[in-house]
């Protein structure tokens, strides 16, 4: 409420903000968290929260009259769809030369994305997080990250033969032919929730084509596992549907913090201003960058380092697809949890680890989609714009040059072997690359640069960044686990130091 006193404000509700509120009540602290999405918790009027990939409407994304697939050509043609404007959950944000996807609603990215819960292998953690000891993350984070997320994997055994990972198989015996090495990959998803859908004793979902606008069963959203936790220990509570757009040290102590509260079509129906002790940015990597770049530049935290909004990456991302030989069906029936990449990180010459993705169109189409994570080392920086009253980000299309070579490691042998080719009509008319999107957004207020080696805006005592904008651009697998085990490590030390 408008006025209010709070001890800590979290802005944001996913991976980062959905720890600290948790640990922070663990710890007896009284919360608020404050979230521009909605609460995704009342069916519309189908009965069902969340529509599918097949028929999406107003609920598939943010604020627009069309979808904005990121597959969205088929047969070269655009197949996007009219929706009505809504807040719906997910957004693709556009910048100059980059489309970023990310969730909204009580549980972000969690909403939204494909579950995969990857821990990078060891050997690749310095050149992930350099300031931070591998030791403790992966004795003690990743473990507690992983618990926390309620992280499972596939029954091998039923993987074998269930129609619904035809495609996963085909791309599977199609990497290994030509020497690649393929591994299972874990999920939130409950895999035996799939198992009753394949077996039709429980509602489709993973298996009626949704995911990225949403999951009506299965998935273990973090609105199911931090979030539920969070809130069971009665300290916490989550306000939906409110934007935070300033932040500023407040006339005593602590900090001033003014947010929009708006409607389902994104109009702002009232303007609060609360006074917070202390604030945690985890309004994502776009979301944290975009707010303190703002502040600084307008004066309401001016000694932020100038670093702030620098070290963006987009963890390498890029999509392509194969068409496969007609003995080789992908499937009509897919399951959009991924549960198989193929890895070649290993290789010096372009490292790339390559998740077999689904393509759930519901009919046959003999294609092999892969979500591409690749060790591009180009960097974009945000910066406000006082002509605009927005935030830029200086990211260049070319500059996923490198994450097409690197993939090309992978997918040219492997058509080689299969005498396959790109599919050249699903990202534009005869363009095999998507590379004009990001799901992995990463950067932006790197720690132990922008921040201590904790989260710490030193200059401003009692604000914390505790997303993925404290992670440097790449974490060489699907990113989320590492942004929860940072932000585990990172609420263990400031509850400890600065909450005494
Ligand atoms: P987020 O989860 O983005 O949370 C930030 C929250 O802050 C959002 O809810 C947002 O609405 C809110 N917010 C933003 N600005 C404001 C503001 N001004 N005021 C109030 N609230 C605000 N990663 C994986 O590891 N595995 C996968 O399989 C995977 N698949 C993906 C598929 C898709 C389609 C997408 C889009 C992403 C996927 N990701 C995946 C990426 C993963 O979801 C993100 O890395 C992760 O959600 C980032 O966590 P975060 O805590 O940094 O921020």
């Amino acid at each position: 409420t408008d006025g209010a006193q709070l001890p800590v404000l979290v802005i944001g509700s996913g991976y980062g903000g959905a720890v600290a509120a948790l640990r922070l009540a663990q710890a007896g602290q009284n919360v608020a968290i404050v979230e521009k999405g909605m609460s995704w918790t009342t069916a519309g009027s189908d009965g069902k929260i969340f529509c599918n990939m097949l028929s999406p409407d107003g609920r598939s994304y943010w604020l627009r009259t069309t979808t904005d697939q990121p597959v969205s050509y088929f047969m070269g043609a655009s197949y996007n769809k009219s929706i009505s404007s809504y807040t719906g959950v997910l957004d693709s944000e556009h910048f100059s030369q980059i489309r970023i996807y990310q969730g909204r609603g009580i549980g972000g990215g969690s909403l939204v994305n494909g579950g995969m819960a990857v821990t990078p292998k060891q050997q690749y953690f310095g050149s992930i997080l350099p300031s931070v000891d591998p030791a403790e993350m992966y004795n003690t984070y990743y473990p507690r990250a992983n618990a926390g997320l309620r992280v499972n994997n596939v029954d091998q055994t039923w993987f074998e033969s269930a129609s619904c990972y035809q495609f996963a198989r085909v791309g599977r015996k199609t990497a290994q032919a030509s020497g690649f090495t393929t591994t299972f990959v874990p999920n939130v998803y409950d895999f035996n929730y799939m198992k009753q859908e394949l077996a039709n004793t429980a509602p489709r979902s993973a298996l009626n084509a949704e995911v990225i606008y949403g999951n009506n069963y299965g998935k273990n959203s973090l609105d199911k596992t931090y979030l539920a936790d969070a809130m069971a220990t009665g300290k916490v509570t989550i306000t939906p549907q409110h934007v935070v757009t300033s932040v500023a040290p407040a006339a005593g102590t602590g900090y001033t913090v003014t947010m929009n509260q708006i409607d389902t079509s994104g109009n702002t129906v009232a303007t609060k201003t609360v006074t917070a002790q202390k604030v945690f940015f985890a309004a994502g990597s776009v979301g944290t960058s975009k707010l303190l770049v703002t502040q600084k530049a307008t004066g309401k935290l001016p000694n932020l380092p100038s670093t702030v909004g620098t070290g963006w990456g987009n963890n390498g991302n890029v999509m392509v697809a194969r068409q496969n030989q007609a003995w080789d069906a992908t499937g009509s029936l897919q399951s959009c949890i991924p549960v198989m990449g193929i890895d070649n990180w290993a290789d010096t010459g372009g490292p790339a680890f390559a998740e077999i993705s689904p393509f759930p169109a519901g009919i046959e189409t003999f294609a092999s989609l892969y979500l591409a994570i690749t060790q591009n080392p180009n960097r974009g920086t945000f910066s406000y714009n006082s002509g605009t009253g927005g935030v830029d980000l200086n990211w260049q299309q070319a500059w996923n040059g490198v994450g097409i070579a690197a993939a090309k490691r992978i997918f040219d042998p492997i058509n080689a072997k299969q005498a396959t080719v790109y599919r050249t009509d699903l990202f534009g008319s005869n363009k095999v690359w998507g590379d004009d999107f990001a799901y992995h957004p990463l950067g932006g207020c790197v720690l132990n640069q922008s921040t201590d080696n904790y989260g710490r805006l030193q200059s401003y005592p009692g604000l914390y960044v505790i997303d993925g904008s404290l992670i440097p651009g790449c974490t060489t697998v699907n990113p989320f686990v590492t942004i929860t085990a940072l932000a585990e490590r990172n609420i263990e030390n400031i509850i400890a130091n600065d909450f005494k």
